[in-house]
């Protein structure tokens, strides 16, 4: 048996969406700059992908530019605020993926921006009054980089609420949504934001193809500068077949989203259960055992650390099991999130992700794996 439960990784890309791509390898290759049939075909294909992204997210199509993954829509958003609003004071978390955090940090360190963090409790939780005061204090328009779910412990942020307060104090708004876009519903006809960072790969789409939503009158300044695709917004030949899996994983999961929430929410709930059940110290990293304060595809588990010949993450390696791992400690894989929670570092963190491609089967073998671990070190 083969398990991946590493799906806040990357996920395994869907056969429909497969089906849906190979066309734009073989056969509908044009450029889609090119003003002959083959380009006019592929220039209406992205057209249309775009339209259907736009009308899942409630968003108009010249609200969504096609990106190269999470990471580029993170960091155009965060430079187009620099670049183009003027923004001079950005606000964040400490649990921001490396897109986000690295980015910001180079902004400070070159004196181009002045960077606060949101104060955050032992569970990951968010202090928005703290928030409010930073940005009430502040003379100035300020950008407020908050994600709408972690990838390493899974906390959702109340991006509507701090939408809210965003727009109330006259802040621009990013959220990193690349763990929750294909996962929940975005309503961006609601929600009080102005840009917003996805990736095809973490809902079963293809890798290295992302969008980012900017909202209509916002400003955007290139990353990349050259040709004129994208509407000057982003050059360079569009990834043609990525874009066509995009949409088609998108509508796949807007399609099959509330079945799916309750399928892998069971799965969850069913390892928690599990892991209580077989390992007594077993105890979960932020709100990842709380349904509603945390992504359903995402549980963070804290064990105590014993030796066994090798990392923890080893073993269920060699036991064809994928996962993911971190630890709070200042060395090698160290995590900030972790260590941002103020995580025990003589503790070892496993992170178990899940996908519709789970099975209850594999959550059994898995924490079968585990508790025949813990035995025999206690043996
Ligand atoms: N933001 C978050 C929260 C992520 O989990 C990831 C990927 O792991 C990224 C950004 C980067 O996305 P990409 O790999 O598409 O550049």
């Amino acid at each position: 048996m083969s398990i991946y439960l590493d799906n806040a990784a990357t996920t395994q890309l869907d056969r429909e969406v497969f089906d849906e791509m190979t066309p734009y390898l073989l056969t509908n290759f044009g450029n889609p700059s090119s003003l002959h049939s083959h380009g006019r075909t592929v220039k209406k294909a992205i057209e249309n992908a775009r339209r259907t992204v736009a009308d899942l997210l409630k968003a108009s199509p010249n609200e969504i530019i096609f990106t190269s993954g999470g990471t580029e829509a993170d960091n155009t958003a965060i430079l187009s605020s620099v670049r183009s609003h003027g923004i001079k004071h950005v606000i964040t978390t400490p649990f921001e993926h490396h897109a986000v955090l690295h980015l910001l940090e180079v902004l400070a360190s070159n004196g181009e921006i002045k960077l606060s963090y949101i104060k955050v409790d032992e569970s990951g939780n968010l202090n928005l009054n703290y928030l409010d005061d930073l940005l009430r204090l502040h003379k100035g328009r300020s950008l407020v980089s908050v994600m709408h779910a972690n990838n390493e412990i899974g906390n959702l942020n109340n991006i509507e609420l701090i939408g809210e307060i965003c727009a109330s104090r006259g802040a621009l708004f990013h959220s990193d949504t690349v763990q929750t876009i294909g996962h929940y519903r975005h309503n961006l006809d609601n929600l009080k934001l102005h840009f917003l960072a996805a990736s095809a790969h973490k809902f079963h789409g293809p890798k290295g193809v992302g969008f980012l939503y900017c909202r209509s009158g916002i400003q955007l300044s290139q990353l990349l500068h050259g040709g004129s695709q994208e509407r000057k917004l982003r050059a360079g030949t569009e990834n043609i077949h990525g874009i066509i899996g995009l949409a088609k994983a998108l509508e796949i999961a807007y399609r099959d989203i509330d079945a799916h929430h309750f399928y892998v929410q069971n799965l969850k709930n069913r390892m928690i259960a599990k892991l209580r059940e077989h390992i007594s110290d077993v105890q979960f990293n932020g709100n990842s055992f709380v349904a509603d304060k945390s992504l359903y595809t995402v549980l963070s588990v804290s064990l105590p650390a014993f030796d066994v010949g090798g990392s923890l993450l080893n073993y269920f390696d060699q036991n064809n099991i994928s996962v993911s791992g971190g630890s709070a400690c200042s060395s090698g894989s160290s995590s900030h999130v972790l260590s941002a929670l103020g995580a025990d570092p003589s503790r070892d963190t496993v992170r178990f992700s899940f996908s519709k491609y789970n099975t209850e089967a594999e959550i059994d073998y898995t924490v079968e794996k585990l508790a025949e671990l813990y035995k025999a070190v206690a043996a």
